[in-house]
Formats: C-alpha cells, structure tokens, sequence
C-alpha cells in the first residue's frame, strides 16, 4: 500500500515509528506537513498538492493533526476524504475530540461514565455551577486546554469561585468537574485500534501532584484492565467515531469514568511502557480496513 503520515514533523516518535512500521510491513510511506499542503477545491478533480506537486494514489492515511493546528488539519484530512481515500480517522471525529465539552456531551448520550460536569457562560451563575457538580472540592478545566495546563483542583467554595471569576474574566470558556478524589492523582491511558484495547498503562502524577500528565512530571507503567475498563474504553472511541484513540480513564467509586478521548494519542509513552509494538498494530488495522467506502463516519453531532 500507499500510505501517507499527516505530521508536522518527520522527527517525533510517533511520526517515525508509525513510518518504521509502515516499511516494514512492506509499503511505501510518505511523511506529510499538512500545513504545507494546498488544495484545489472542484467537483471534478479534487487536489491537494505538496511541494508543487499533486498527492496522488494514497490507499491510506494517518492523520497526526497537533492539537493547535485542528482547523488547516482537519481540512486537509477532509480533502483527502473527498477524494475517497481512508483514513485512519476521520476529519469529523478529530475536530469533535478537540472539544473536552462537545466529548462529553457525545459520551453521555451513550450511557458511558463521566465525572460529573458543569458548565456555563455567565459568572453570575457560579455558585448554581459550584453546587452541579456537588460543591468543593471540584476541577476547573480549560475547554482546549492540554498535557494538563489549564486544569486546576480548587479545595474550597472560594478558590473555585476566584479561579472561575479569573478564566471568565479572559473569556476562556472552562467546565468544573467533581473531583475524583479517589483516583489518586492516577489515571489509566487505554489505546484503542479498531474495536480493540491494544494497549494500556497507568500513569501516576509526582507526589502531592492531582495531575497524571507526563508532562507535569508523571511517571508510567503497563496495566491489566478491568473487562469493564476494557469496554468502557472500546464505547468511548466509537462514540467519538474514533478508530485509533488514547481513551483516558480514572478509577472512581462509582466505575470507570472518561477524562478524555485523544485522537493523536502518542505513541512514545505507551510503547515504552508496555512493550507493545502499537505502530504496528495501527498499520495492520490500515491493512485490515483502507478498503473504498469504509470511512464513512456515522456520530451525529
Ligand atoms: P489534559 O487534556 O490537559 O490532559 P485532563 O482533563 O485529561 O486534561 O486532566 C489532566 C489530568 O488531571 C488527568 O489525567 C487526571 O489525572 C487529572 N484530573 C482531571 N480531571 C480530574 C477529576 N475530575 N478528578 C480527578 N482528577 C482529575
């Protein structure tokens, strides 16, 4: 097969393994800056065309949009939709993980379990907001925020009034979530390829730390999942209309609940904590599936 990588950059792991596992499993692999694709938007012949030449006989491809470049690459994914070529996942569902907000309200309407959440535009309704979601302690989350910026723990009625009061007043639009106390500042990264569970490890934030995020100083290691983890999980990415995802869980008193589902989910963490050579396992379901006509996406909102 033909297989193109939709990246920024040839150098991150998760753009080089996918390509290392491309070669190796005999196709011929093409690492794409989507900001640096145009596109000829017709009825007749779509294009996009990269370094003034047209991408042309792609049997499939891998889309790794960064979370700051959702619009120019989901457009870019969408083209190549147009042009009825797979893709691993669809511009639809990449644009609707992006929004924590819009991730919610999709799983929730599957009966899928989710901390409970608030949100609002007016900070004339903060203390109604504080008392949805059962008062203090309670999580303030930037609605595009990731790695973990942007997500603060406020222990009592008035940190979590101030902290609301300071986004509002930058007209950031937050949610407020209970505070799942009972994770332990743990939560567990389950990797989704098809309608399968291929890999998953717990990270544990740094000590006094609520946060789980490498990048705020988390550590990782492999885990066994629960069968109902496991299918949590599986229904989470396919309400979101995902076929690769990094499905984010926290054990709660009350089951599994979804922090988030990631549709560039990286590849360096888990591979390394895990073993698991999942580069591979996402270029064997491009194998299984990039027949014409199998892409269509089926969420609604
Ligand atoms: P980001 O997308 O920036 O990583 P998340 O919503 O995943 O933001 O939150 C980051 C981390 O903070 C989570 O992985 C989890 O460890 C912790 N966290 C987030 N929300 C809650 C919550 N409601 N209760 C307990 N811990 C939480």
């Amino acid at each position: 097969m033909k297989i193109a990588i939709l990246s920024q950059k040839e150098s991150l792991y998760s753009t080089r393994r996918l390509k290392e596992a491309s070669e190796e499993r005999g196709h011929t692999v093409k690492v794409i800056d989507y900001l640096r694709c145009y596109m000829n938007i017709t009825a007749h012949n779509p294009k996009i065309i990269y370094q003034g030449e047209p991408l042309e006989d792609f049997d499939a491809i891998i889309p790794r949009i960064g979370a700051s470049q959702t619009f120019y690459g989901t457009a870019v994914v969408r083209q190549f939709e147009v042009m009825e070529v797979f893709v691993a996942n669809s511009s639809q569902a990449i644009a609707r993980s992006r929004d924590k907000l819009r991730c919610l309200q999709i799983l929730t309407r599957q009966g899928i379990g989710l901390p409970v959440t608030g949100f609002a535009h007016s900070t004339k309704d903060i203390e109604g907001l504080i008392d949805t979601v059962g008062g203090a302690p309670l999580v303030i989350k930037l609605l595009e925020g990731t790695q973990g910026i942007g997500v603060v723990l406020a222990e009592t009625r008035s940190a979590a009034k101030s902290v609301i009061e300071a986004f509002r007043g930058l007209d950031a639009n937050i949610l407020v979530q209970e505070f799942i106390k009972e994770a332990g500042g743990a939560d567990l990264r389950c990797f989704v390829v098809g309608e399968k569970v291929i890999a998953s490890m717990q990270r544990q934030g740094a000590p006094g730390e609520f946060r789980s995020n490498i990048h705020r100083g988390g550590s990782a290691s492999a885990i066994k999942l629960t069968p109902e983890e496991r299918s949590t999980a599986v229904r989470a990415a396919k309400a979101m209309g995902l076929q690769v995802a990094g499905v984010d869980l926290l054990r709660s008193n009350h089951g599994p609940v979804i922090m988030e589902v990631n549709s560039s989910p990286g590849l360096e963490g888990i591979e390394a904590a895990t073993g698991v050579d999942v580069a591979g396992k996402i270029v064997a379901f491009i194998e299984k599936n990039a027949a014409p006509g199998n892409k269509r996406d089926r969420v609604q909102y």
